[in-house]
C-alpha cells in the first residue's frame, strides 16, 4: 500500500488553506482536497482508464490542473504532462510514443488531439472548467507498489528524440520527504508558486512540499516579476529558475523590506550566476539556496538550510543519495577535478519509456545513473555543475569546459551574461566561441574579450570567435539552448 497519494492526502488533512490567489483569498481549502481529487478520479474510472494507463495532459496552469495531477496519482494511472509550448509535430511524436488512454487538453487544441488519437478527450480551460460532469462519490485510493510508475516526464533534451522518464511512486515519496526535511518545511510556510507545472521543478518540488505539509500555495498562473515582489511579504518560500531571479533583481521594489517575512529563496533547473547570487544577497538580504536536479532523478543535491550556502555550487548530495564523479574510464577523479557526475539513490527513475537500450546505456554496470552533467566536488563535498557532456568543447584535442570560460566572461566589466560553445574549426576541430550579452555600460569589442580571456587562461581555451547578441535563447525552464546558438553561428 504505497500509493504516494497517501503522503499528500495525510499532509492535506493537517492544513487549512490550500490554493490562494494573489489577493490572499482561499480558492480551495485543504478540507476539499480529497473530495476534489475523488471527482477527477471518478471521471478517470468512468472513462475506462485502467491503472498503468497513460493520461496525457497539455493544459494551462490552473489549480484544477494541479488537482487533476493528484487525482491521477490517487487513481493509479500514469500522469504525463506536456509543455504547453509544444507544436503539432512534437505532439504527434508524444501521442504515438505514449499511446494515452485519456487526454486532457486546452479547448483550443481539442480538434487537433482528436485527429491524432483515439483516446478519450476532455478539455480544461484557463478558468479550470472541465467539459465533463463530475461525480461527488468517494473514491478509494488505488493500491500501488513503490516501483509502479506514477509520472512520465519527457525530458527537455535539446537534441535527439525526447525520452519519457518513468518516475515511480517510491521515487516521488523519497524525494519529497528528503527535501521537506532538508529545507525544514513547516505547515505554516507559504509557497509562492509561479513555475509551470509540466516540469519537475513546479510540479514536484513546488507542489509536493506544501501539500505534504498542509501549507498554503499562492498559485500564480505565470511568472510576473512585479506581482511576485508584491506577494513576497505574505509568502515564506519562493522557487525560481535563474532567469526569474535576474528579472526580480530588475524590480526596484525588491529589497530587504519586501523580503523580511521570507524564509527561503530556492533556485534550480539551470546554473545560477555567481553575480546574481551575490546581487540578490545584497539587495534582498537572503542567500539563495541553489539545488540540482533533473527529470530522471528529482532533486539530488542542495545547499544547506543551516550552514554555508556557497554560490556557484549546488551543495552536497541530499541524504540517501550517492553522487560520484568519474573520468572517461569510470575511475573517480580527485577533489576539484572535473568528471562525469553519476548518481544512485531511491530518487533515481527506473528507465525511459519504451527505450530499454537507451536506459541500459545510461546506467553504469554497478547501477549508477549517468547524468550527462560534468561536475567537480570541493574539499567540503559541495558539487559544482561545470556543463553538459555534449557541451564539452574539444579544441586541438584538449577539453575545454564552457562553464570555466563563461564564469570568466561573466565577471568582465560590461558583460551581463555569456554562453560558450564550440564551433567547427578546420585546424582545431572546434574553436572556443563566446556569445555575449552586454549590460550596455561599455562599448565592448570582440578584441577586448579575446585579450582578456587570453590573459586569464591557457591558449587552447582562448576564445577564437566572439559574437554579441541582445539575448541568449532559452527554453521554458531558463536553460540556454546551446544547440540553437551552434546553428546560428556555425
Ligand atoms: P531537466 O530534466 O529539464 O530538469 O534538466 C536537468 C538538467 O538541468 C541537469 O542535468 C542539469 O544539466 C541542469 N540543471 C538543473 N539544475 C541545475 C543547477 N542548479 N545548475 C546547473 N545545471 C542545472
Amino acid at each position: 500500500m504505497t500509493n504516494v497519494y497517501n503522503l499528500f492526502s495525510s499532509g492535506a488533512k493537517q492544513g487549512t488553506s490550500f490554493i490562494q490567489d494573489g489577493q490572499g483569498n482561499t480558492r480551495y481549502s485543504y478540507d476539499q482536497f480529497d473530495a476534489l481529487t475523488s471527482q477527477y478520479a471518478n471521471l478517470l474510472r468512468s472513462s475506462g482508464v485502467k491503472a498503468g494507463d497513460r493520461v496525457m495532459v497539455q493544459v494551462e496552469k490552473s489549480p484544477e490542473s494541479l488537482l487533476f495531477y493528484f487525482a491521477c496519482l490517487r487513481f493509479g494511472c500514469i500522469y504525463l504532462p506536456l509543455n504547453t509550448a509544444y507544436k503539432v509535430d512534437e505532439l504527434v511524436y508524444f501521442v504515438n510514443d505514449a499511446e494515452p488512454t485519456l487526454i486532457l487538453c486546452d479547448p483550443k487544441s481539442e480538434a487537433l488531439f482528436r485527429k491524432l488519437s483515439n483516446a478519450n478527450i476532455y478539455t480544461l480551460d484557463n478558468e479550470g472548467n472541465i467539459n465533463a460532469d463530475l461525480d461527488d462519490q468517494a473514491f478509494d485510493t488505488a493500491d500501488r507498489l513503490s516501483d509502479d510508475v506514477a509520472v512520465i516526464i519527457y525530458t527537455s533534451g535539446t537534441t535527439g528524440r525526447p525520452k519519457g522518464a518513468m518516475i515511480s511512486h517510491g521515487n516521488i515519496e523519497s524525494n519529497s520527504k528528503v527535501l521537506s526535511a532538508s529545507w525544514g518545511w513547516q505547515c505554516n510556510d507559504v509557497m509562492l508558486h509561479a513555475l509551470p507545472i509540466y516540469h519537475v521543478h513546479g510540479l514536484f518540488v513546488g507542489s509536493h512540499l506544501p501539500v505534504m505539509n498542509g501549507s498554503p500555495i499562492i498559485f500564480l498562473n505565470r511568472f510576473d516579476a512585479a506581482a511576485i515582489v508584491e506577494l513576497l511579504p505574505t509568502s515564506t518560500v519562493y522557487m525560481g529558475v535563474p532567469t526569474n531571479y535576474t528579472r526580480l533583481l530588475a524590480q526596484p521594489e525588491l529589497g530587504r523590506e519586501s523580503c523580511k517575512n521570507m524564509r527561503l529563496f530556492i533556485s534550480g533547473s539551470a546554473p545560477l550566476l555567481t553575480h546574481t547570487f551575490n546581487d540578490f544577497n545584497e539587495r534582498a538580504g537572503h542567500t539563495i539556496i541553489e539545488r540540482y536536479g533533473m527529470s530522471e532523478t528529482g532533486m539530488n543535491t542542495s545547499n544547506p538550510l543551516n550552514g554555508n550556502r556557497k554560490g556557484g555550487t549546488v551543495g552536497p548530495p541530499l541524504a540517501g543519495i550517492i553522487c560520484r564523479i568519474v573520468d572517461d574510464e569510470g575511475i573517480p577523479v580527485a577533489k576539484n577535478d572535473t568528471g562525469h557526475l553519476e548518481l544512485k539513490g531511491p530518487n533515481v527513475f527506473s528507465g525511459y519509456w519504451r527505450m530499454p537500450e537507451k536506459t541500459a546505456a545510461e546506467f553504469s554496470p554497478d547501477g549508477f545513473f549517468k547524468t550527462g552533467d560534468l561536475a567537480s566536488e570541493d574539499e567540503d563535498g559541495y558539487i559544482s555543475i561545470v556543463g553538459r557532456n555534449k557541451d564539452l568543447i574539444i579544441s586541438g584535442g584538449l577539453n575545454v569546459y564552457p562553464k570555466e570560460i563563461e564564469t570568466l566572461l561573466d565577471n568582465f566589466d560590461g558583460v551581463a551574461e555569456s554562453a560558450v560553445i564550440g564551433l567547427p574549426d578546420p585546424d582545431f576541430g572546434e574553436a572556443v566561441s563566446a556569445i555575449i550579452v552586454t549590460d550596455g555600460t561599455k562599448n565592448l569589442q570582440p578584441a577586448d574579450i579575446t585579450a582578456y580571456v587570453k590573459e586569464k587562461v591557457a591558449n587552447f581555451k582562448a576564445t577564437k570567435h566572439v559574437f554579441f547578441v541582445d539575448e541568449l535563447p532559452r527554453n521554458a525552464m531558463g536553460k540556454v539552448q546551446k544547440n540553437k546558438l551552434r546553428e546560428m553561428f556555425t
